[in-house]
C-alpha cells in the first residue's frame, strides 16, 4: 500500500509534466504563430495601403513614372523584407520588386481571383501558386474614382515568423522545465507531510493489530494526519489500559476466590480425616459458613458489576422520598450497629424530599456506603446521615469517625477490589467492590460522589441526585 500511493503520486506528477509538455507544443505553438502571423500582416497591411493610396494610384493616374515607382518600391522591398507586387484586376503584374521591370513580357498570375482573396486582407499560403513555400501575402486595394484599379500585394516569406515562434516556444519549453522541477518542492512536502507520517502510522497500526499496544511512535505535526495519529496512539493506550484492567480483574478475582476456597478446603478436609476434633467443629464450621458467604457476596458483586457495564446502566427512574429509604436501610443495619454500639444520627432536610432516581439502586448505594462506615466506624462511635437540597440537587452525606482513609489511597478506593491497608486487617470480608459499584450507579445518574477523609479522624461521603418536579405537597394530595 506504502509505496503504491508513492508511485501513484510519482505517476500524477509525470502525467501533469506531460500534459505540460503536449500543452505547450500545439496549443501555446498555434497561438503563437497566429498571434504573430496577425501582427505581420497588419504591420504589412498599413504599407500596402500607403503604396496603394500613393506610388500605385499616382502610377495609374499617369503622374510619376514607372521607373520612379519601381525604384521607390526595391526601397520598401529591402525595408520590409518582402516583395511587393502591383497587379492588375486580371492578374497582370505590373511591377514587381524582385525583377527589373520587363514590358514585353509581362508575367500573369495564373488564375488570379480577386473574390477569392476578397474579406481577407492577408493569406498564408502560395498565392495561386506563384511561390515554391509559402508565404503571407497581403493585398490592398488601389481604388481611383471609386473604382479597382489594382492591386497592391506584399509577400513575406513565413521562415522570419517560423523562426520567430520557434524562439518564444523555446523559452516557453524553459519555463515549463523551470516549474516542473519547481513543483518538485511539492513532492518532497508530499514526502515529509503525507508519506513519511502515514507509514508511521500503518507501522503502528501493525504493531496494534498483532497485538503490541504498547507501541509507541510520534508524528510531530498539528495537521489532521498529526490528528490522526495521535487519536490512534491514544486510542492504543486506552485499549492497553483496557487490556492491563482486564488482566488485573483476573488476577483479583481469582486470588480474591482462592483464598476463602482453601480455607473451606482445609478446614473441611481436616475436619474429615479428624486433625480437628469434633467439639471444635462449630468454630470452624463457622469459618466455612462466613467464607461461603464471602464467595457468594463476591460473585453477586461482580454479576451487579457486569451487568451495570453492558446494560450500559438500565435506569428505571422514579419520583420517591429519599429520606424514607434512608430510614429504610437504616432499620437494615440496626443489628449489626447494637453489636458495636453505634448510634446512626439522622439529619434530614424536610419531612419528605423527593427525588428523580432509580429507587433500588440508590437504596444499593446507601447500603454500601453505610456497611462501609458501620464497619470502618470504632465501637461507642456516631454515624451522621444528613440530606441537605441545594441548586435544585439534593445532597446525601454518610459521615463516620472511624479508621478514614490514609490519603494516598483516596483516589484508589474507587477502584475494583481496591482496598486500603488499614482495612485489609479488620475487615476480611469485604470485596473491595462497594465502591466501584456505588460509582458506577451514581455516574449513571449523570451525578457525582465524592469523598472526604482523614485517616484516624474518619471519613465522609456525598452523593447528589436530581431533586424531583413534584413536591411534597402535590404527592401528599395524591
Ligand atoms: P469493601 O467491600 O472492601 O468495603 P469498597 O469498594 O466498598 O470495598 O471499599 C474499598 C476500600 O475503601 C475499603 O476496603 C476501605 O479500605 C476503604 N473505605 C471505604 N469506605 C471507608 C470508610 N467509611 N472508612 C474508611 N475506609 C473506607
Amino acid at each position: 500500500m506504502k509505496k503504491t500511493l508513492y508511485l501513484k503520486f510519482l505517476i500524477a506528477y509525470l502525467i501533469f509534466g506531460f500534459f505540460g509538455f503536449i500543452v505547450v507544443a500545439t496549443f501555446v505553438s498555434n497561438m503563437t504563430r497566429n498571434m504573430l502571423t496577425q501582427n505581420k500582416a497588419e504591420s504589412l497591411y498599413t504599407e500596402a495601403t500607403l503604396i496603394a493610396d500613393t506610388y500605385a494610384t499616382d502610377l495609374y493616374n499617369s503622374k510619376t513614372s514607372l521607373d520612379i515607382v519601381k525604384r521607390e518600391i526595391d526601397m520598401l522591398d529591402v525595408y520590409l523584407s518582402s516583395t511587393i507586387w502591383i497587379i492588375s484586376p486580371s492578374g497582370s503584374i505590373i511591377l514587381d520588386s524582385s525583377v527589373p521591370v520587363d514590358i514585353e513580357n509581362p508575367v500573369t498570375v495564373e488564375g488570379f481571383d480577386p473574390a477569392a482573396i476578397a474579406g481577407n486582407y492577408y493569406t498564408v499560403g502560395k498565392y495561386f501558386n506563384s511561390f515554391d513555400e509559402e508565404v503571407l501575402s497581403v493585398t490592398a486595394p488601389i481604388i481611383i474614382n471609386y473604382k479597382v484599379q489594382g492591386y497592391v500585394v506584399i509577400h513575406s516569406t513565413m521562415k522570419s515568423i517560423e523562426d520567430f515562434t520557434n524562439q518564444l516556444l523555446n523559452i516557453s519549453y524553459i519555463m515549463l522545465v523551470i516549474l516542473f522541477l519547481l513543483s518538485l518542492i511539492i513532492l518532497i512536502f508530499f514526502t515529509n507531510l503525507v508519506y513519511r507520517p502515514l507509514r508511521k502510522i500503518t507501522k503502528a497500526t501493525e504493531e496494534y493489530a498483532s497485538g503490541n499496544l504498547h507501541y509507541q511512535f510520534q508524528v510531530d505535526s498539528g495537521d489532521e494526519i498529526g490528528y490522526l495519529a495521535a487519536s490512534l496512539s491514544y486510542m492504543a493506550s486506552e485499549l492497553a489500559r483496557g487490556e492491563d484492567d482486564q488482566k488485573k480483574l483476573v488476577a483479583n478475582v481469582s486470588h480474591d476466590f482462592r483464598s476463602p476456597l482453601t480455607s473451606i478446603k482445609g478446614y473441611s478436609e481436616a475436619m474429615l480425616d479428624g486433625t480437628i476434633p469434633p467439639e471444635l467443629y462449630e468454630k470452624y464450621l463457622t469459618i466455612v459458613r462466613d467464607e461461603s458467604d464471602r464467595l457468594i457476596k463476591l460473585t453477586n458483586s461482580l454479576l451487579t458489576l457486569n451487568n451495570l457495564n453492558t446494560d450500559g446502566m438500565i435506569l428505571d427512574k422514579s419520583d420517591f422520598d429519599i429520606n424514607e429509604i434512608i430510614h429504610k436501610t437504616v432499620a437494615t443495619f440496626e443489628g449489626s450497629c447494637r453489636q458495636k454500639r453505634i448510634s446512626l444520627k439522622l439529619v434530614l432536610t424536610g419531612d419528605k424530599l423527593f427525588v428523580h432516581a432509580d429507587m433500588t439502586k440508590i437504596q444499593q448505594v446507601l447500603y454500601n456506603l453505610l456497611d462501609n462506615a458501620i464497619k470502618f466506624s470504632h465501637k461507642d462511635s456516631d454515624i451522621k446521615i444528613e440530606t441537605v437540597e441545594k441548586h435544585n440537587k439534593v445532597f446525601v452525606s454518610v459521615k463516620d469517625s472511624g479508621i478514614g482513609i490514609p490519603k494516598e489511597s483516596i483516589r484508589q478506593i474507587w477502584d475494583r477490589f481496591y482496598k486500603t491497608d488499614l482495612s485489609r486487617g479488620k475487615d476480611k470480608k469485604g470485596t473491595g467492590l462497594g465502591l466501584s459499584i456505588t460509582r458506577e450507579i451514581i455516574r449513571s445518574h449523570g451525578e457525582n460522589i465524592n469523598v472526604i477523609s482523614t485517616e484516624g479522624e474518619g471519613s465522609e461521603f456525598i452523593f447528589s441526585l436530581p431533586i424531583s418536579d413534584i413536591d411534597e405537597n402535590d404527592e401528599e394530595n395524591t
